[in-house]
């Protein structure tokens, strides 16, 4: 078997993209062992009932003797955990995150930076809308992207740990991109953060109608509905703070998105049939393109396991 990366890691924040870095670690050995923390307690106990890590008692017991650390917390929570935790880590040790906004998590970290320990920021594209050590398991990151944003102009051995980062990361199955903060907060706001916006948007219109009963909506969710549901059944907290630390990309591209709806309800207005088809045509070449890519089933219905619901 090969060495593993890291010899010990410590994961703090034990829920679904923390449980499923500690699972994935040990079964690929890409560590060799994992400390774990969490300020929730239950969370922190399950976690050690479903033997992914070593539970540890205080955060500094945790990251002491890790060669990474991972913050697997909510952004909003990123730079106090840091300022926690970095005092205890080991010289040459490096401290990263999963959190999904950068620029605001660089900066959070960077406020706390000691001398000796390597600040690498990270997002795995990986993830499902459950939350929990339960909800994690050890294939998620497989075939899926993780943008490391190191910072520009760092030491030799600064660009060595970015190295090592990377090393563990495809150990666990991904492929690794690094990318500038900035640019990484913009592609994530199209890709990730607006789509959730509109999610969260179209179930709240979809419950505030006044002409369509909830148990309609609920009813003929197959329509289409559904699928925009399963996004907006994602954690709040962790929502909530991608929104408030992404906020000018956001913006921006939601202006973006303005703009194009506005077009479309023009077309439906004029009876513009030529543009819907050609929008709609274009649409579905995206979408095959994502297939092609790997980042997703050609199979119909998602590849939904069980594509028919139980019958009431
Ligand atoms: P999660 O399942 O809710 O797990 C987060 C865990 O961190 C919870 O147990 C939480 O406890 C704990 N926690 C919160 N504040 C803490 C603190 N100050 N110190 C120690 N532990 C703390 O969340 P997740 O989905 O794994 O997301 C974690 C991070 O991954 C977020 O930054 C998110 O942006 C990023 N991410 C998520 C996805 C996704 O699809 N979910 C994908 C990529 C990246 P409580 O439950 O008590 O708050």
């Amino acid at each position: 078997m090969s060495t593993p990366v890291f010899e010990r890691i410590a994961i703090i924040g034990v829920g679904l993209i923390g449980s499923s870095i500690a699972r994935a670690a040990m079964e690929k050995n890409a560590a060799g062992a994992v400390s774990l923390f969490d300020a929730n307690a239950a969370a922190l106990a399950r976690a050690g009932e479903l033997g992914i890590g070593e539970p540890a008692a205080t955060l500094e017991g945790a990251v002491r003797d890790a060669d990474a650390v991972f913050l697997c917390v909510p952004v909003g929570a990123m730079g106090s955990v840091a300022q926690a935790g970095i005092g205890a880590m080991k010289p040459g040790a490096i401290l990263t995150d999963v959190g999904s906004v950068k620029a605001s998590v660089a900066r959070d970290l960077k406020a706390h930076a000691r001398e000796g320990v390597h600040i690498i920021p990270g997002h795995p594209i990986a993830g499902t809308e459950k939350s929990g050590p339960d909800a994690g398991f050890g294939s998620l990151f497989e075939s899926r992207w993780c943008i490391l944003t190191p910072e520009a102009g760092g030491s030799e051995a600064y660009a060595a740990a970015a190295q090592t980062l990377a090393a563990f990361w495809r150990a666990l199955g991904s492929r690794v991109e690094l990318m500038d903060a900035q640019r990484h907060d913009l592609v994530l706001a199209i890709t990730s953060h607006v789509p959730h916006l509109i999610a969260y948007n179209i179930v709240a219109t979809a419950h505030d109608m006044e002409s369509v009963t909830e148990g309609e909506v609920v009813k003929f969710s197959a329509a289409g509905f559904r699928d925009f549901t399963r996004i907006a059944a994602s954690d709040p907290t962790m929502w909530r703070d991608v929104f408030l630390n992404n906020k000018e990309a956001v913006l921006e591209v939601l202006g973006r998105f303005d703009d194009d709806l506005t077009a479309l309800r023009k077309a439906i207005r004029n009876g513009d049939g030529a543009t819907l088809f050609n929008q709609f045509t274009h649409a579905r070449g995206i979408r095959r393109s994502i297939i092609e890519a790997g980042q997703d089933t050609a199979a119909p219905n998602f590849g939904r396991d069980a594509p028919d619901p139980p019958k009431l």
